[in-house]
């Protein structure tokens, strides 16, 4: 760029310098419309595999003749496996659109962050019994807090849900909060699969999976970690991971306690 050039800005006329500020202002323009493009692309085609799974299904069944009573019934949960995954996929991307929304978008209220995290762990302790992984809940202190509750609801849901999925059988999830005069911390741990090193930079981004034949079983759509991280920035926070490969990962969100001083 121009940054490096050594040239002083008084050897522009007034008119290069409009008019090099205009073609700034174009290119920057064109990044957002080609990221805004490849999001739209994105979309259709993760709302296309469940319809295109859904329509080989339905046109084998009518394909055949005399279909059994076993065999049909066999595809038609096939089906509704698939119209689940449309669903999740759908209010995952509507979640989205609402955090991309500007801040004055949040609905800030005094919340106590120690039930909001009792309620988190709760509501999707059913689900880490399946795979008889132990999640505990470690506080350091009491915590309230100025936020938007569903917003942090949902960041957090997302990270301990992902904690339980990306895990091992008898694994663990730990989950702690802690809180200085300025911010509260919640750090989620786990004993899981972990994360490759060269894919790290790219977990935020929308519909990224590690491994999408995985995560597809799993039921990934790819939008969770996008929502959390738009989640926590709309609030002026920052989320960090750490993590092994092989032996777990460690997400880190640290929030203002108070949103509007
Ligand atoms: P998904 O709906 O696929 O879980 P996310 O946006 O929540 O999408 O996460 C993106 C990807 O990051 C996941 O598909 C998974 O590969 C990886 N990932 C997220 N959280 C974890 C975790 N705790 N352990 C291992 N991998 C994870």
């Amino acid at each position: 760029g121009y940054i490096n050039e050594k040239i002083s800005v008084a050897d522009y006329t007034e008119t290069e310098l409009i008019s090099e500020a205009f073609n700034k202002m174009m290119s920057r323009m064109k990044v957002l419309d080609d990221s805004r493009q490849e999001f739209v692309s994105n979309v259709s085609h993760e709302l296309k595999t469940p319809l295109t799974s859904m329509k080989v299904l339905a046109d084998s069944l009518i394909a055949q003749e005399d279909v059994q009573a076993e065999l049909y019934k066999e595809f038609m949960i096939d089906i509704t496996q698939e119209i689940d995954r449309e669903n999740k996929i759908i209010n995952d991307l509507l979640s989205l659109v609402k955090l991309d929304k500007t801040s004055a978008d949040l609905n800030i209220a005094s919340v106590n962050i120690n039930e909001l995290l009792e309620l988190i762990l709760k509501r999707l302790r059913p689900i880490a019994a399946k795979s008889n992984i132990e999640l505990i809940f470690e506080s350091f202190r009491p915590v309230t807090a100025e936020v938007d509750e569903v917003k942090i609801t949902l960041a957090i849901s997302n990270l301990v849900e992902n904690a339980i999925k990306y895990n091992i059988e008898n694994g663990w999830v730990h989950v702690s909060l802690n809180a200085d005069h300025k911010y509260f911390y919640i750090k989620v741990a786990d004993s899981g699969i972990g994360i490759p090193e060269e894919s790290v930079e790219h977990i935020y981004e929308r519909f990224y999976r590690v491994d999408k034949s995985h995560s597809r079983e799993i039921g990934g759509t790819g939008l969770g970690l996008s929502i959390t991280r738009n989640a926590i920035l709309m609030h002026r926070g920052a989320i960090k991971v750490y993590s092994k490969e092989g032996e777990g990962t460690t997400f880190t969100v640290r929030v203002p306690l108070n949103y509007i001083s």
